[in-house]
């Protein structure tokens, strides 16, 4: 049966990208090696990590004067890294949810952190907006969609100070004013590759202000300097972002992909609406997801929430249960989900309603 992949991370990828890399597995670029058994310094592997960084910057409209950095460590590694190169003083941060609180667990390590305003009183599930910015601080940093809860940040927030963005799950979803930023972070396992490898987009001048001594490895400047191969960069997956990233520019690019997705959640979210038996947990609408949709059933129903999963797991419909912190479901509509995925959803939850 064919298999719907809902799942939030690691996540479905693109036919393209997992064909393209199983082939790349047995024979590398017609060296007669697998990829997994190439030097990271062959010309062939530094064509994949050039290609993929021009291509980052491609879709994303980098201006000059930012470098693309492939990193392992995980999107919470730069929860570190980023105070460790950019906090002198003061960071303002936004508490949107568990990886956000993470970031501010970690910044608080390196100076004083104003978080500027939090939603844990609500379980995270809005985006704060009355909230101000110190003029001083060194950055502002946000999630800018918060995987477990479903609420996301569409847009770069004039503040007045400099930006810092965790992307994780939403990256190549929207065009980013890449400008406003001195650092974006994505860990690849939602929206690009397999686990291993974290995107980071980095302003060269804004490195370099802050007075302490960073460990080589922690030091964005030491993977620029050796563009990203200081030591062995995740191989496999820097392959198959590229994979992704080829197929991102295919289908038409982001304004193309953010059509798609927009399409995608705009179905979901109205099956969810019209339902008597199922309800967003995300209520204002300008602060839903359009990656992660959350939802559970209405009280009523709340005992079929598991008999529902086994019904769409009977329909090929996979990892759509919700986190453990919301509960409930939660269906991760990324990049690669075709719109049929969703279809399928939808029909799976109108079709249970009609036994009940
Ligand atoms: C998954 C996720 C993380 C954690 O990523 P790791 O690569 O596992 O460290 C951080 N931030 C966001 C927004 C995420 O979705």
């Amino acid at each position: 049966m064919k298999k719907h992949n809902f799942y939030a991370g690691p996540s479905i990828l693109s036919e393209y990208t997992i064909k393209n890399t199983a082939d790349a597995i047995l024979n590398f670029a017609d060296t007669g090696l697998s990829i997994l058994e190439v030097s990271h310094r062959s010309k062939e592997f530094q064509a994949v990590i050039d290609e993929a960084a021009a291509l980052v910057k491609e879709l994303l409209n980098v201006p000059q004067g930012y470098s693309v950095l492939f990193l392992g460590g995980g999107a919470s590694m730069q929860f570190c890294m980023i105070p460790y190169n950019f906090l002198q003083n003061k960071a303002a941060y936004l508490d949107t949810g568990t990886w956000a609180s993470n970031a501010i667990k970690e910044a608080k390590l390196f100076g004083e952190v104003d978080v500027v305003a939090s939603s844990k009183d609500a379980n995270y599930t809005y985006i704060p907006k009355d909230f101000t910015v110190p003029a001083d601080v060194d950055y502002f940093h946000f999630t800018t969609n918060n995987t477990i809860y479903g609420t996301e940040i569409r847009h770069d927030p004039d503040l007045g100070v400099r930006l810092i963005a965790d992307m994780s799950s939403d990256i190549f979803s929207r065009p980013i004013d890449v400008a406003k930023y001195d650092a974006i972070y994505a860990g690849a396992q939602k929206n690009l590759a397999p686990a291993g490898v974290t995107i980071v987009i980095v302003k060269d001048e804004a490195l370099g202000h802050v007075e302490r001594a960073i460990p080589t490895m922690l030091n964005y400047k030491t993977h620029i300097a050796k563009g990203s191969m200081f030591n062995t960069p995740p191989v496999l997956p820097i392959y198959s972002a590229l994979q992704t990233l080829r197929w991102y520019r295919d289908m038409g690019g982001i304004e193309a992909l953010e059509k798609r997705d927009m399409e995608k959640a705009a179905l979901l979210y109205e099956a969810i609406d019209s339902s008597r038996m199922f309800q967003g947990t995300v209520t204002d609408p300008a602060d839903r997801s359009i990656m992660n949709v959350c939802f559970v059933m209405t009280p009523e129903y709340k005992d079929l929430e598991k008999d529902f999963i086994d019904f769409a797991g009977g329909r090929g419909i996979v990892g759509i249960k919700g986190h453990r912190s919301v509960g409930g479901f939660r269906a991760s509509l990324y990049n690669a989900m075709p719109i049929d995925s969703v279809r399928v959803l939808v029909e799976a939850m109108k079709d249970f309603e009609a036994t009940r």
